[in-house]
């Protein structure tokens, strides 16, 4: 073993990094993350770092870095694009027997911080010869930064070469072929740029374990994430840990920003040679605005793929234990909009009064008295159950049960929280023998 593998508590305690780029701002990240009171020595004012704004871990030193900033350190990391500055603080570090890592210099460092897994469901295959990959890799490591300066093309690189046959040659004992590979792809490193391209993926109404695999394998191949205000926190943390994150939530009342807009920022990224991940809540076809999305790339002759998504519908019901078709109640479930416009919710009323059939209402919260007076009115019992599942899949799920004709006075007394969805028919009875998750 050349290391030896320990979980380090760094809460409450002083650590340095030096350095203001990419790679800094991602190690600082960690050692807040972990609880770490981080100084980061900068040199010049950096602008990676307003993502921490004022954060309160964070100290921003703008100064040349010297001994004095190790003081009292528990770990530090030099990050810098200058090997002297690197090998000083390591030398320093080693000095004061300060644990001192520094990015792409394993000779000088006394630890290293290893990826991440963090996710579930996942499946991590090692074979055999891995290790004899990664030694293989390993020793390119410092041309391949010397020569492909900038991150991103670095990580890119890499990835393509995980992605050809390179790993298989190894595997398959033909070590000489792989480096003869290896070499090939780094004298044309500068072929033209790579292609960009957009997966459009549904992450599910909220529960992590919900995404599918291929959301999940995506979702750690994209340079950027533009994700809606549906995506749960627990869901972005299983995008790429360095992939950009830019919100483009649309709540309610607030349209921060546009449709369009978010049409011609995927263009532009994509066209930039990005892996863009437009990750939405659901399923991206259900009420998502996937649809035109997807005309303007292909309009623009953007390559693309689109992940489906289990839809609020789905999830909720099997949280909240009933079944939308079960056949003694419903030969059929309709999903429908329930958004209040103008102080209405406009749809096909009669059409909607039958029996033996379930109704799902979308983004009803704010149109359900409305919803519960039109379907009586038009002549559904006034007795029909109704459930309302706030939040649905996650920790914070609550649904409430209760008739057409008493649901809106139940609403006052229970304040809903969105997003929440509505589902309507005599399925709501079994959530009394089906609930199985707490709620
Ligand atoms: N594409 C999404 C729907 C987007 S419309 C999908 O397929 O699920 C947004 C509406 O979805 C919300 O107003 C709400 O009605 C519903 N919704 C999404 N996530 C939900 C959740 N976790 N619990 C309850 N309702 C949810």
């Amino acid at each position: 073993m050349e290391f030896l593998p320990v979980f380090l508590n760094i809460k409450g305690r002083k650590c340095v990094v030096v350095g203001g780029g990419d790679i800094a701002t991602r190690k600082a990240g960690m050692l807040v993350e972990a609880g770490g009171i981080v100084d980061i020595i900068t040199g010049h004012k950096a602008e990676k770092f307003s993502e921490f704004g004022q954060h309160e871990q964070i100290t921003l030193i703008e100064q040349a870095f010297n001994a004095d900033h190790l003081k009292g350190a528990v770990l530090a990391v030099a990050a810098t694009d200058d090997p002297v500055v690197n090998r000083t603080v390591s030398e320093l570090a080693n000095n004061l027997e300060i644990p001192i890592n520094v990015v792409d210099q394993p000779d000088l460092c006394s630890f290293i911080m290893p990826s991440i897994v963090d996710r579930s469901p996942v499946l991590i295959a090692i074979p055999a010869r891995m290790g004899e990959l990664a030694t293989l890799l390993g020793s390119y490591r410092l041309q391949v930064s010397q020569e492909i300066p900038e991150f991103s093309e670095r990580v890119s690189f890499w990835e393509r070469l995980l992605d050809s046959e390179v790993p298989e040659m190894v595997y398959s004992g033909n070590t000489t072929k792989a480096q003869e590979h290896i070499e090939a792809a780094l004298s044309q490193k500068s072929t033209g740029p790579t292609t960009g391209e957009v997966y459009l993926v549904g992450a599910g109404p909220g529960d992590p374990d919900l995404l599918t695999l291929r959301a999940l394998r995506l979702m750690y191949k994209a340079d950027v994430v533009l994700y809606d205000r549906l995506v749960s926190a627990e869901i972005l943390k299983r995008v790429r840990p360095d992939a950009e994150k830019i919100h483009v939530g649309k709540a309610r009342a607030d349209h921060t920003i546009k449709q369009e807009t978010i049409n011609e920022m995927l263009v532009r990224l994509a066209k930039d040679g990005k892996k863009v991940l437009r990750l939405k809540g659901g399923d991206p076809f259900i009420f998502g605005r996937g649809g035109e999305e997807l005309e303007t790339l292909a309009k623009e002759e953007i390559q693309f793929q689109v992940v489906p998504g289990i839809t609020a519908a789905s999830g909720c019901a099997a949280y909240a234990g009933i079944p939308l078709t079960h056949r003694d109640f419903a030969q059929s479930v309709l999903f429908l909009t329930g958004q209040l416009k103008d102080g209405s919710v406009d749809l096909n009323w009669e059409s909607l009064v039958i029996s033996q059939q379930t109704l799902v209402f979308y983004m009803g919260s704010l149109g359900l008295q409305f919803i519960c007076e039109k379907l009586v009115a038009h002549g559904m019992d006034s007795d029909m159950p109704i459930a309302v599942v706030q939040q649905g899949t996650t920790r914070d799920q609550k649904v409430l049960v209760s008739t057409l004709a008493e649901l809106p006075e139940a609403a006052l007394q229970n304040p809903i929280k969105p997003p929440t969805i509505i589902i309507v028919g005599r399925v709501v009875k079994l959530k009394e023998k089906l609930a199985w998750f707490e709620s």
